[in-house]
Order: structure tokens, then sequence, then C-alpha cells
């Protein structure tokens, strides 16, 4: 029996998702992929590609329902839904972790070599600060993940020294790996440029509270492209008010988008970007998709399946 997948993402993505994935799936006739979800029975439906800004959040309706596809790495929104009895994959694909990378590189370079200081200085400014070396500087990435430990192991690349953290050991090239909470703290204390890239779950929120901000060496640099739950709001604009967060460059929100008289919005140390730091892309993530219809028609086991009592 054929196979059909409902594509859940905006509409806008319809056209470019749906090309994409029928010259993914041109060789597969048992699968169909359903692009409106209005005009298919959820009857028919198999498997679902989700988009948490996409028109599909009810799955109780699909009963023939296998697996839930999301086109995000985050699954915040989805893992704890009760409808959900099968399994859950999240994205990972190669886009998607290169784009991240180069946002957290730009970043890590701008903070890193001051690059504000010339861009935002008075015309008549001269101002002849010169940066540590990047050998000599010190990066955290909190999270070594699939998007975390490409950006540790690019940043190692350039030179950083580079601590990473992560819930269970790891070992990667170039990278003194932590984990655990004495492993947290090891890493936040030697930290002058912060990266978040851990998933929002009940042990990350709240994750960089005051406790844990005083930790970072004083005039430290933040970037938050994780999710906007991993930040205490209130203890930040405390830190930066104080010194002892000196930049932080914010991705993620609490709220989304970030309202407009959000203390965030017009902070001078802070740079809000608009949920962009990485997306997923047709281009690059409809060979990932594919491959996960491909298993899923053949009934082989799905790769990336979300642990949900982790949460992520
Ligand atoms: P991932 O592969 O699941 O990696 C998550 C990492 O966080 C792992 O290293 C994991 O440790 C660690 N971790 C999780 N819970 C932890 C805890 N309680 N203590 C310590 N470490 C913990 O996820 P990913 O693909 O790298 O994505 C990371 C996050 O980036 C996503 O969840 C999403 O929120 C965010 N994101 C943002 C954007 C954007 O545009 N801003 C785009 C994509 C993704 P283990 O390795 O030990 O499991």
């Amino acid at each position: 029996m054929g196979l059909t997948v409902l594509f859940g993402g905006i509409p806008q993505k319809r056209k470019s998702w749906g090309e994409a994935l029928a010259r993914e799936l041109s060789d597969r006739a048992d699968v169909t992929v359903a692009l409106d979800p209005v005009r298919t029975d959820p009857q028919t439906v198999d498997a679902v590609v989700y988009d948490p800004d996409g028109p599909v959040s009810d799955f109780s309706i699909f009963p023939r329902l296998r697996a839930v596809l999301s086109m995000w790495a985050g699954v915040e929104t989805i893992v704890g839904d009760p409808a959900i009895k099968v399994p859950l994959t999240r994205m990972v694909e190669p886009g998607l972790t290169e784009g991240m990378t180069d946002w957290v590189v730009a970043h890590v370079m701008r903070l890193h070599c001051g690059i504000d200081r010339h861009i935002c200085a008075a015309p008549d400014a001269w101002d002849p600060w010169h940066p540590p070396l990047s050998r000599f500087r010190k990066v955290g990435v909190l999270g070594l993940g699939e998007l975390g430990s490409d950006a540790a192991r690019m940043l190692a690349r350039l030179r950083f020294q580079v601590l990473g953290w992560s819930r269970t050991a790891k070992s990667l090239d170039g990278v003194d790996c932590r984990h655990g909470e004495d492993g947290l703290e090891a890493v936040l204390r030697e930290a002058e440029i912060l990266v978040l890239l851990l998933p929002l779950t009940s042990a990350t929120e709240n994750l960089l509270n005051a406790e844990r901000l005083a930790m970072l060496p004083r005039g430290a640099m933040l970037l938050n492209p994780g999710r906007g739950p991993l930040i205490d709001d209130d203890a930040l604009l405390a830190a930066l008010e104080s010194g002892q967060v000196a930049q932080a460059v914010l991705d993620v929100f609490r709220e989304e988008p970030l309202p407009s008289d959000h203390p965030y919005r017009r902070h001078p140390a802070v740079t809000v970007t608009p949920h962009i730091a990485s997306v997923t892309r047709p281009e690059t993530a409809a060979a990932a998709l594919a491959a996960q219809i491909r298993r899923l028609a053949d009934g082989a086991p799905l790769e990336h399946v979300v642990d949900r009592d982790r949460g992520y």
C-alpha cells in the first residue's frame, strides 16, 4: 500500500518544498506528498511534516498516522503532545548546520574583534584598540549536538580556545569538552564569549540565571541562537546593567516576534536578530526529509527520533 505524507509547512513554502520533494522522490510511485491540509482527507494521512508556524497542530485527526517529521531541529512545541503516539523526528540536515555555524562564527568574530567599536564610532573617533589574538580568547559552547559541535569545531579551527558542554560526555577535536553541573561551572568561569546551542527542555529552561551569569568572567559576551527561555531575561538585563555581561546577541525569545516595547529592543548592548540564525532550506533539506519518507515507506527505522523523556 502507498504512503501519503502531508506537508504541514506554511502555505508560502508549499511550492518550493513540493517541487524539491517531488524531485527527491521521483522514483517512488508509492509515495504521495499532499501539500494542502484543507484539501487532504485526514483519514488518508500516514505521516505529517510538521512546521510550528504551519497550519497542522491537531494530530488526533489522523487515524493512520505512523510518524511526525519536524521541519525544525527544536521540538519543544510538540514533544509533549499526548496526541502523538508515533515516532517524532527532528530536522538534521547539512544546510541547517552550516547556516548556524555561519551565524555563530560571524557574531563571535564581530564580538571578538570589537567590530561595533568602529561601526558605531563617532565620525571623528580614532580608537586604536586591538583585540587579543583568537588563540588567547576563550569561547564556551553550551550544547554539543548537531549544531553546537559543528560551530565549536569551526571556532577551534579559527584558533579560539573552545570549551564545550553537553549532558553526556563527548570528545571533539580541538574542543575541551565538559559535562554535568561541575562541567557547566568550569565552562562558565572561563568563557569570555558564550554561545547557547541547547534545546529547550525542563532541564535547560532558565539555565542562564543570575547565579550562572555571575560565574562568567566580568564583561563576558553572550550569543543565544538556541531558545529564548534558556535565559532568565531579568537576570540578563541586570547583568548587562552592571557590566557583568558586556554585550548580547539574541536570536530567539520567549515571545516571538519580540514585542516592540521589550527592553532588549533598544538596549545599546543588545543585538536582536529575528530568529534567523539558521533555517531549513529545501535546497539542502528536501533530501534529508525524502530519506526519512523512504525509510517510512520501506518499513526501515527512522533517524533522529526524539526521546520524549529527555525532551529533545
Ligand atoms: P541536538 O543535536 O539535539 O543537540 C543538543 C545538545 O544539547 C546535545 O549536545 C545535548 O547533550 C545538549 N543538552 C541537552 N540537554 C542538556 C542538558 N540538560 N544539559 C547539558 N546539555 C544538554 O540539537 P541541535 O540540532 O544541535 O539543535 C540545538 C538547538 O538549536 C535546537 O533544539 C533549537 O532550539 C536551536 N535551533 C535554533 C535555530 C535558530 O534559527 N535560532 C535553528 C535551529 C536550531 P547530549 O549530546 O549529551 O545529548
